[in-house]
């Protein structure tokens, strides 16, 4: 028997219930990605690089074992088929993903070919808990109760077969990866955190320090299987649970999206869907650049455009900034967050920005508003996160940097900063901006 491993987002040929699967039904195998136009140039150059680094890698571990990874271009609903009909498979092997998007092409996909489906993706699938109603879940903490009991074990090991030797058309060039790519670069990245991971609940909240695992881009594309990240922590301490607690909000995540794809684009909370959102280029400018004034939003928005990356708690602190203080859709900010994160990722991003924007299932209420001073006090004590992403406050002093605008202007001077000169004024008043934000939340309530 002949088969082909469509890899997309697990891409990792150990703990991959695919690969695995397909490896011991089959003697022959053909381990296909395509490079989907569509997918490819959603990314911004840090996650297309990343993703290249990854491919190139896999590539490496399949001619280890005498194959090549073979990359087409194109709309895979018409490559795929044709892969299969060229080799003379009996079917294709792929981890399920829960984008609508994806499961539209999966459909169109197996309309064609039979597909062998898995659930490499998340830890628990999709469907796979569902409340006492039977209904979806749309709360947490009852869903993490559940989740956290469900039996599970690692996938099965894979088999040695022939792999296709086929490398067909070369990748497209990009700059060098923000980090090294591949399983084994990913395996080396877990090992790294779990020396640290008993600081976890104490630290995870601070951008300052090197406090959480940051193995969400090797999660969002399986180089790291999600069972073999949660064994590895296991739950002998509280933090290996706090740990293992994060993971369950991406299934948690990924199942809204699996159960609700008009999340994309809708508030789950029907009630906020008539919010007045203000359209201000300006301001949305201003955020993305990180020159809004506010330098822990500043630090937090390059530090997307440097590294790919936020910190969880600042990544709270900018949305609610774009959605509370500038009264911008949040439509907008999942998109910037989404094209520039290297673990962008529909269903979580969407999901945390409803999170944050109150609009979502189990969202923060709406009037909770971050306040980006008070949070950056307490978060990044000293400033440091704000000086390695802000340079021209690097000189300011602890007590000033949170909010320079309130600093003597003598103590600013002798730090070189020149408010509306080196660096900007807030772009707007943080308690004008909660007050309007509740009672345009509170107008469209009624
Ligand atoms: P750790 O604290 O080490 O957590 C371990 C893992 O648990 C993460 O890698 C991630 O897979 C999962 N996890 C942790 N927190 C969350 C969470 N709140 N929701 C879902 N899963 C979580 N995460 C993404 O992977 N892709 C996104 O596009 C994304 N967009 C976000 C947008 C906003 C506005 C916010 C507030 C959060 C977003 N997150 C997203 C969730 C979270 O910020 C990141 O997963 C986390 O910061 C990644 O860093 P880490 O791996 O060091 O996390």
């Amino acid at each position: 028997m002949t088969a082909v491993v469509w890899f997309r987002r697990d891409l990792r040929l150990a703990d991959n219930p695919a690969w695995s699967a397909a490896t011991h039904d089959n003697d022959d195998l053909v381990a296909l990605f395509v490079v989907e136009p569509r997918l490819w140039s959603a990314a911004g150059p840090l996650r297309r690089s990343l993703l290249r680094a990854h491919l190139v890698s896999l590539d490496g571990r399949l001619a280890a074992g005498g194959g090549r990874l073979l990359v087409r271009h194109g709309d895979a609903t018409s490559i795929v088929p044709a892969v299969v009909r060229a080799e003379g498979a009996d079917a294709v092997y792929v981890n399920e993903d829960h984008t609508p998007w994806s499961r539209r092409r999966d459909t169109a996909v197996a309309a064609a070919v039979p597909v062998e489906r898995f659930a490499g993706v998340s830890l628990h699938a999709p469907g796979e808990i569902m409340t006492g109603a039977g209904g979806p879940p749309r709360v947490f903490t009852p869903y993490y109760k559940r989740w956290v009991d469900i039996p599970w074990g690692p996938w099965p090991e894979a088999a040695a077969v022939r792999i296709g030797s086929d490398p067909g058309e070369p990748l497209p060039e990009e700059a060098p990866p923000p980090m090294a790519g591949g399983e084994d670069a990913a395996r080396s990245r877990l090992a790294e955190f779990l020396d640290r991971i008993d600081r976890y609940p104490e630290e995870r909240d601070r951008p300052d320090l090197a406090s959480t695992s940051r193995l969400s881009a090797d999660l969002h594309f399986g180089t790291l299987d999600a069972r073999r990240v949660r064994l590895e922590a296991g739950a002998a301490t509280s933090g290996r649970a706090a740990f293992v607690r994060q993971l369950c909000w991406r299934d948690f995540y990924l199942q809204i999206l699996h159960h609700f794809p008009e999340s994309i684009d809708r508030e789950l909370r029907s009630e906020y869907a008539a919010v007045e959102w203000r359209d201000d280029d300006e301001g949305f400018a201003a955020w993305t650049a990180g020159t809004t004034g506010y330098p822990i939003v500043d630090a937090g928005m390059r530090q997307l455009t440097q590294e790919g990356f936020i910190h969880n708690r600042v990544r709270m602190i900018v949305a609610s900034f774009l959605v509370k203080d500038l009264l911008i859709d949040w439509r907008r900010g999942e998109r910037w967050f989404r094209r520039h994160l290297i673990d962008g990722d529909v269903a979580q991003n969407v999901g945390n920005w409803q999170w944050v924007a109150g609009t979502g299932t189990d969202a923060a209420p709406y009037f909770r508003v971050f306040n980006p001073v008070t949070q950056s006090k307490k978060f990044d004590p000293e400033g440091r996160y704000i000086r390695r992403h802000v340079p021209e406050l690097a000189s300011v002093a602890p007590r000033d940097i949170h909010a320079p605008w309130e600093a003597a202007p003598l103590d600013l001077a002798a730090a070189g900063v020149t408010l509306g000169d080196t660096y900007p004024f807030p772009i707007v008043d943080h308690a004008f901006a909660r007050q309007r934000a509740l009672d345009t939340y509170g107008m469209a309530r009624e």
